[in-house]
């Protein structure tokens, strides 16, 4: 059968995929090729996860899920209507692939193994017919009266009637000056989801040490977070910090990755309330020794390491203490500074902030408002989303909903 309309995918990561192969299966009518830059396909669908792939999030709750993007919250929530994490549990168990939730809510396959995902994807392409090339790297889409006609860096040249870009994020914009000669427009890329380096000996010598939960904010903004830290060789990580980059992404980007982290390692207390709290504990814990008793279950070095910034002999007894000594602890034990100078890549996920405006597609179609048979799915667009298996849900989500309105669309031409 002759296949008399195209869909040209520009990308084969997640997104790229998913539209590729729901546009397949919907409209057997339908050529899809997908073009490639690289010699490797679903790339960061190996990588990712540390090799295990963290396909989604057992979210299930539209509103609190779409809390979980810094960027992009009103558009992933349309999107998450028609298609959410229930659907790709679904839609991968359909053939065959099983997804297992962690404690923390995210979902990998059962085997732990990312080539899964890869191969499932992989197999579904060849099973409907999907043309893949590699080593085609699109510069150039021209708009005609009827459908596009893409260049690629080597001078290739592919017509099409419909065009669904899924190239990711770029983290430069003049990377995006081929979309925004189509008329789109860019919000700045910047990183998102990265660790902080706070160039500190006695800090670092805690490395391994986490702690949960703890209150981290960026000092002179209302930006904070809560949750688990891990002290690093470098500085700071753990999720709290991955969060704060993702939420603060921006301004940190504005202040050259500089500025200052107030930590409050008790986050139940504030200054008063542990000061309350402490006149009881010495009353309780008069006679014994403060190195050996602490307060909460802190790990034993992080507790030496402030009561020795606070110069207090770990064989002082409770009842002991000065008030100067201890007015020093709970000052750092609630309002600790820390400076930081420079970001680390978080190696198991990072996203690029920014992307194609949203405002400048519908979130019901993916279609382009500008470009009428453009499409946009993934990265590629202004919308990330904190680490657990966000990024990817919203590529798949993005590439089926692109697949549902293209397969609408090529209908409509048959007739
Ligand atoms: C190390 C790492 C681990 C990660 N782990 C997770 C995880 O476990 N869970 C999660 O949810 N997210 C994870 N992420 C984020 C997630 O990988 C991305 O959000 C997701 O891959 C985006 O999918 P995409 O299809 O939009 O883009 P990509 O996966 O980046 O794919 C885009 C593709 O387009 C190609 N391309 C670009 N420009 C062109 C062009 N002009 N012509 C042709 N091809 C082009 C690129 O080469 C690439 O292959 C991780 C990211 C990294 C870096």
């Amino acid at each position: 059968m002759k296949k008399s309309t195209t869909l040209l995918v520009i990308g084969g990561g997640a997104g790229g995929f998913f539209c590729a192969i729901n546009a397949a299966i919907n409209n057997p009518h339908l050529q899809v090729i997908l073009l490639e830059k690289s010699a490797q396909l679903l790339s960061k669908v190996r990588i990712s996860g540390g090799g295990r792939c963290n396909v989604t999030h057992a979210c299930f709750d539209i509103d609190e899920l779409s809390r979980k993007y810094p960027r992009g919250q009103h558009f992933v929530k349309k999107m998450f209507h028609q298609f959410g994490p229930t659907d790709t549990i679904n839609w991968f168990e359909q053939r065959g692939v099983r997804l297992i939730t962690e404690s923390d809510g995210r979902m990998f396959p059962e085997t732990h193994q990312s080539t899964t995902i890869v191969n499932c994807l992989l197999k579904e392409a060849d099973a409907h017919q999907l043309i893949v090339k590699i080593r085609q790297d699109v510069t150039e889409v021209i708009k005609l009266e009827n459908g596009f006609m893409l260049t690629t860096v080597s001078g290739e040249k592919y017509p099409a009637d419909f065009i669904c870009v899924a190239t990711g994020g770029y983290p430069k914009a003049n990377q995006f000056s081929w979309l925004e000669k189509l008329g789109h427009s860019i919000e700045p890329p910047v990183p998102s989801l990265f660790t902080f380096n706070i160039p500190d000996p006695e800090l670092s010598a805690l490395m391994g040490i986490t702690v949960n939960p703890v209150s981290i904010a960026i000092a002179n903004t209302k930006l904070q977070e809560k949750g688990p830290l891990l002290i690093t060789h470098w500085g700071l990580s753990g999720p709290a910090i991955l969060k704060l980059s993702a939420f603060a992404a921006r301004h940190l980007a504005e202040q050259q990755y500089s500025g200052t982290l107030i930590i409050n390692w008790m986050p139940d207390y504030h200054e008063t309330s542990l000061r309350e709290a402490w006149q009881q504990w010495r009353q309780e814990k008069a006679v014994q020794k403060i190195g050996a008793h602490p307060p909460i279950a802190f790990p034993a070095r992080l507790w030496m390491y402030f009561l020795t910034k606070a110069g207090i002999d770990a064989d002082k007894r409770w009842g002991d203490l000065s008030t100067a000594s201890q007015n020093k602890c709970i000052k750092l034990l609630t309002h600790a500074e820390y400076h930081f100078k420079g970001k680390t890549t978080f190696k198991e996920e990072f996203v690029t902030c920014g992307g194609i405006k949203l405002n400048e597609v519908d979130a019901n179609t993916m279609q382009s408002k500008r470009v009428p048979g453009l499409y946009f799915c993934g990265e590629v667009l202004d919308i990330d989303g904190i680490t657990g298996g966000f990024n990817f849900q919203q590529s798949w989500s993005g590439g089926w909903i692109a697949a549902q309105s293209i397969s609408q669309e090529t209908e409509k031409k048959s007739h």
